[in-house]
């Protein structure tokens, strides 16, 4: 949150000379009680001040950096994950092209017969098993795709930022938000780059910092 510069001073003399009552302040920058009232009202709400009854206002100590990252840690997977587009590993590699256009997305999950979650393939890997001789209908897509151990995976109930963290340690557009079973994992979700820029977005509308 970007603070005006008569808030930056409202933190200032509270961080100098606090606890400090808000008619004191008010005093100290020629102002009314009554025009400072939303200013301190926003960075009481914000966590850069804190208020006690009949002692007046004193500074949290808490940077601005401190409390985006207490606020971007209340990002749960579960809130923003999207439906995951998954396909059977032995459906074609025309068939999963088709899909990503249809479906309107740029990763595509991989399952078994038993619905376990087997692979993924990005457009990037379509591209390259489209560069081929072969007829797209009689490539089966378990053939091209990254498969599993090594698919990058996370659960409902992970912090968005850790999540945002695999993304980009991995150089990847997507993960699966997976459930485990006894012998592998359901697909129950996607996040994604888009995902992560929402929630981006959505931080600088929020009202709590
Ligand atoms: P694109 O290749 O279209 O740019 P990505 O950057 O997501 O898309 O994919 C790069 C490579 O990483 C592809 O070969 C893809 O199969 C693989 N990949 C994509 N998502 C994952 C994941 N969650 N875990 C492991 N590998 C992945």
């Amino acid at each position: 949150m970007e603070l005006s510069e008569r808030q930056k001073k409202i933190v200032e003399i509270v961080k100098a000379d606090g606890p400090i009552t808000g008619e004191k302040i008010a005093g100290r920058l020629d102002l009314t009680r009554a025009t400072l009232r939303p200013d301190l009202a926003i960075l009481t709400m914000a966590g850069f001040l804190d208020a006690r009854p009949r002692v007046g206002y004193f500074y949290t100590g808490k940077t601005g950096t401190e409390l985006l990252t207490k606020e971007i840690r209340k990002y749960i997977v579960k809130d923003y994950q999207s439906v995951p587009i998954v396909i059977k590993e032995d459906e074609s590699v025309y068939e999963a092209i088709s899909t990503m256009f249809l479906e309107d997305v740029g990763t595509l999950f991989i399952i078994d017969e038993d619905h376990h979650l087997t692979g993924v393939v990005s457009r990037k890997d379509l591209l390259r098993a489209s560069l081929g001789k072969q007829d797209l209908n009689d490539v089966p897509v378990h053939i091209i795709m990254t498969r599993m151990p090594n698919i990058e995976v996370c659960e409902r109930d992970e912090l968005l930022i850790e999540a945002a963290k695999k993304l980009i340690n991995k150089e990847i557009d997507g993960l699966p938000v997976v459930k485990k079973t006894r012998n592998g994992y359901d697909v129950v979700g996607r996040i994604t780059k888009t995902t992560i820029t929402q929630v981006f977005v959505e931080l600088v509308s929020s009202k709590h910092i």
